[in-house]
């Protein structure tokens, strides 16, 4: 009997959970699934946390009574380090394995700025999310936004819709060493129409600027300018989720290097990575996007991968992402009203369907989970 170890329970890790459910792994083998918290958090409405729109217990889903449904035994910790015996826990006992699936997601990243992790809240987590609105419910006259890719331009539409339905009169600033907002997406008419539909609801933006300094009173930007704020959010980019392992097997910001079948490089092929954890290679210039649908794709074919092994066949399926920077499908909500959905890299509609999408998939997710905690 062999023992398969999901890390994470995420969209990767709780796809990963699903499939070997299905498969019937879990009948005949070891299944346990390392998951901080036992949760699982819909993500995508974290900034409709800030504005109220949803409560926590909407979007926080226990694991716990699906994982056993699938044959899981949950392990509430985290791994702090993989090597090519064991995971180590951060309680330090050493979980052994004979296939693992690190679906830990990503973390922040700083950059190195000075102070941008001591005075910034993120928008990472449920607890990032209410730390957030509590800020802004106890009363701001400004809260600057560093990061003008998709979750800044989210978190923007919830906090000026907020602004307005409750006649507030904060100022929401924008910022982003980047000329245009969503630019990493690769589409300019998202960006155009990103922009107009921000600049409409009110943000000002401060684009082409690098912050070089966070302190408690505001962020610097090159050339010395100075923009004062009462809540600074830092999410102007992502790096690995911070798990030791072997020289080699991660990039510089930490993502865990990965070949097309999710192997990760040094482990034999007992090691997968899927999701925003992972990084593989693909054509030069093409970068894959973090995103949801990416993780359960990837997460889905690992877990064949693993099957496949465990019958004594090669790891033959292989991953190939489909939303990156030269194909980017993306839609973003701005605010319950607006939002842009961008197809390709030269279509973008204006449109709020992605309140609704998004609605039926927490849904789902809220029935797959068997409802909040
Ligand atoms: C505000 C916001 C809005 C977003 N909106 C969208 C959207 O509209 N559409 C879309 O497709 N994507 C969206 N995304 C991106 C999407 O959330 C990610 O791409 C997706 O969550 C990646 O899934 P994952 O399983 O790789 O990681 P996650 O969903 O982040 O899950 C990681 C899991 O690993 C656990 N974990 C972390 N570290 C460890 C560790 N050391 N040991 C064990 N477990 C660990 C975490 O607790 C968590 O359970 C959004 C993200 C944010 C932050």
């Amino acid at each position: 009997m062999a023992r398969i170890v999901v890390v994470g329970s995420g969209f990767g890790g709780v796809e990963a959970v699903r499939r070997l459910g299905q498969l019937g792994v879990c009948e005949k083998h070891e299944c346990l699934l390392v998951s901080p918290g036992k949760r699982f958090v819909y993500t995508p409405f974290l900034p409709m946390i800030v504005s109220s729109r949803y409560s926590l217990g909407d979007i926080v889903f226990s694991v716990e009574g699906f994982a056993l449904r699938h044959g899981f035994t949950v392990v509430d910790d985290s791994v702090s380090e993989v090597d090519t015996s064991a995971l180590v826990l951060s309680s330090g006992e050493r979980l052994g394995y004979d296939y693992a699936v690190i679906a830990a997601g990503a973390s922040p990243a700083y950059y190195n700025v000075p102070g941008a992790r001591e005075h910034s809240v993120g928008l990472y987590s449920p607890e990032d999310a209410a730390r957030l609105k509590d800020m802004v419910r106890g009363g701001v006259d400004r809260v600057v936004i560093v990061g003008a890719g998709f979750v800044g331009v989210e978190l923007a539409g919830e906090l000026l819709w907020l602004r307005e339905s409750r006649g507030l009169s904060y100022e929401v600033v924008l910022v982003d060493m980047l000329g245009e907002p969503l630019e990493l997406l690769g589409n300019k008419m998202a960006s155009v129409k990103a922009r107009r539909v921000l600049e409409h609801l009110g943000a000002r933006l401060l684009l082409g600027r690098r912050v070089v300094s966070v302190d408690d009173k505001g962020v610097v930007l090159e050339g010395g300018k100075r923009v004062n704020a009462d809540a600074i959010v830092w999410v102007a980019g992502l790096r690995g989720p911070g798990i030791g392992m072997p020289r080699g097997s991660q990039d510089a910001k930490g993502f865990i290097r990965v070949d097309r079948a999710l192997r990760v490089p040094g482990f034999g092929g007992r090691v997968y990575a899927v999701g925003d954890a992972a990084r593989l290679e693909t054509k030069p210039y093409c970068l894959a996007l973090k995103m949801a649908r990416e993780a359960l794709r990837s997460a889905r074919v690992a877990v064949l991968n693993i099957a496949l092994s465990l019958s004594g066949l090669p790891a033959r399926e292989e991953y190939e992402p489909r939303i990156t920077n030269c194909t980017p499908q993306v839609g973003l909500s701005i605010g319950p009203e607006s939002g842009i959905v961008a197809l390709g890299k030269s279509v973008a509609i204006e449109s709020s369907m992605m309140n609704y999408y998004h609605e039926k998939m927490r849904r789902t997710y809220k029935r797959l989970l068997g409802g909040g905690i």
